[in-house]
């Protein structure tokens, strides 16, 4: 009898667990199935690029279809919970029906959202970057922003619009920011009256210093690196309240600004409160350090929904990486496999972080390996080598080298294609062509007034 093995969840911990089950596993002993809602995997570490128009966005993602052995059947659609007294999972699919799938084993793999916190107008005036349409979304608020302070005829609004605040300055948030900078420093000589202005750039952070994932050496390099471009670090600060024209500060500054980028961590994805499942530190699931959850024989759990064991300190869960998520996959897979009979006893999880790459734009990067630390240019070309090497496929990697090389010799693009997942109806367009030269003036300015809604 053929087993069921479900992998719920493509990042990753998804991703890796299918690789190393399609070549661990003896032919047709199972089918393994791995649900998710896109059909590709999104490469993180990429993200700000992708953000600042260094790469685009297509490239910084990994076809699950291309890059899966054809022994995998990947199935899209939305996980909505699992009965694990019943072994099945549940699922909406893409049309839209509910659906009950069953496992002989389970692995779970559905990653984080960002987290948030009870801060007045969080919620609805800022933006995450944590997906590829966040990316996006920010890239183009950025463009529109300058777009608009080119229009506006008052210092003050001006101003406002040419104000950048960023909250959490872990790795990600940082990078986030520089790249986003860099971007924008880059092109503001196409925006004349904004240039004059000049921009303002503010990273938050509510602990004594930014990046707590590395050594305090290579956290200093970064802030003097960044500070000399002008940006503002404001470390033991918090954000109180934002509003859709300021954010508020703990030290009492009201920032005047249209653009706040959330990046303060993340927290399990919300939908493993629904897997029935024991939840550890923080609302991840429960395992021990085989990677199995903790009281059931068939259900595993891995990457950043679960709190994993970590190996580098006692007592406390896996931090919330990449790294961590690719390891515990590949080992999920072998020890799934050995638990339904195959080759090879089942490992404990003893993967220690080897290294951090930080991207700070302007080919400055810092950067540990193992013991090394590494900062400026020679850190930026080992970043770049080490995302070649561990982006999977040939053809993704020979992507990133070309748009890599292209943004060198020619800079970055600066159109805002805001629109393009938001095409209008054939009506609307008719409608727009058949209006008179009053409609048509009118038209404008209703578009106008629309552009300035969506950057507030
Ligand atoms: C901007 C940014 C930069 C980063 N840079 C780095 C870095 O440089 N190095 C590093 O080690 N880590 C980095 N990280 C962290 C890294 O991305 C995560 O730790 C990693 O993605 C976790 O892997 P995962 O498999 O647990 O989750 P994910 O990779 O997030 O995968 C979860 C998958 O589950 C799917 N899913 C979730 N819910 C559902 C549902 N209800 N139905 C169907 N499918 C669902 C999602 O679509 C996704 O495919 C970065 C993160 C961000 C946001």
């Amino acid at each position: 009898m053929a087993w069921d093995v479900l992998i719920a969840g493509g990042g990753f911990g998804g991703f890796y667990a299918a690789r190393t089950l399609a070549r661990v596993l003896p032919p047709h002993s199972a089918r393994v199935r791995l649900v998710s809602e896109d059909n590709f995997m999104l490469y993180t570490p990429l993200l700000p690029g992708a953000a600042a128009g260094t790469l685009e966005p297509r490239h910084v993602v990994v076809p699950l279809r291309e890059e899966l052995d054809r022994s995998i059947h990947l199935r899209l659609a939305k996980i909505t919970g699992a009965s694990p007294g019943r072994n099945v999972l549940h699922v909406r699919s893409l049309e839209g029906t509910i659906e009950d799938l069953p496992y002989d084993q389970l692995i779970v793999a559905v990653g984080s959202v960002s987290r948030m916190l009870p801060i007045p107008g969080l919620a609805e005036h800022a933006r995450a970057l944590k997906s590829l349409p966040d990316a996006i979304a920010v890239r183009n608020h950025l463009i529109r922003t300058l777009e608009i302070a080119e229009t506006l005829e008052d210092g003050d609004a001006r101003r406002e619009y040419l104000t950048y605040v960023f909250v959490g300055a872990g790795y990600a948030g940082l990078e986030g920011l520089a790249e986003l900078q860099d971007f924008a420093a880059d092109i503001i000589d196409l925006y004349p009256r904004c240039r004059v202005t000049g921009m303002r750039w503010i990273l938050v952070e509510a602990s004594e210093r930014v990046m707590p994932e590395i050594g305090p050496k290579l956290a200093d390099f970064a802030v003097r690196e960044l500070r000399a471009r002008g940006i503002e670090i404001r470390t033991e600060t918090t954000l109180d309240e934002v509003t859709a024209h300021s954010a508020r500060l703990s030290d009492g500054e009201i920032v005047p600004t249209r653009t706040l980028v959330w990046t303060a961590g993340v927290k399990p994805h919300p939908v493993v409160a629904q897997f029935g499942l024991p939840l550890g530190e923080r609302g991840r699931i429960d395992t021990d350090s085989r990677l199995r959850v903790k009281g059931l024989d068939n259900v595993w759990a891995i990457g950043d929904c679960a709190a994993v064991p970590d190996p580098a300190r006692k007592g406390m869960p896996c931090p919330p990486t990449a790294q961590h998520a690719i390891r515990q996959g590949r080992l999920v897979g072998r020890n799934v496999a050995s638990a339904l009979g195959g080759a090879g006893r089942m490992r404990r999880f003893t993967y220690k972080t080897k290294g951090v790459f930080v991207d700070l734009g302007r080919r400055k990067a810092v950067a540990t390996t193992g013991p090394i630390t590494w900062s400026g240019t020679r850190a930026w070309i080992l970043a770049r080598t080490y995302h070649l090497a561990m982006i999977p496929g040939v053809g993704r990697r020979a992507r990133l080298l070309v748009d890599w090389n292209i943004g060198l010799l020619f800079g970055r693009d600066t159109a805002e294609l805001g629109r393009l997942g938001e095409p209008r109806s054939l009506g609307a367009s008719l409608a727009d062509g058949e209006s008179g030269p009053d409609g048509a003036a009118h038209a404008g300015v209703v578009s106008a007034q629309s552009d300035q809604s969506r950057v507030a």
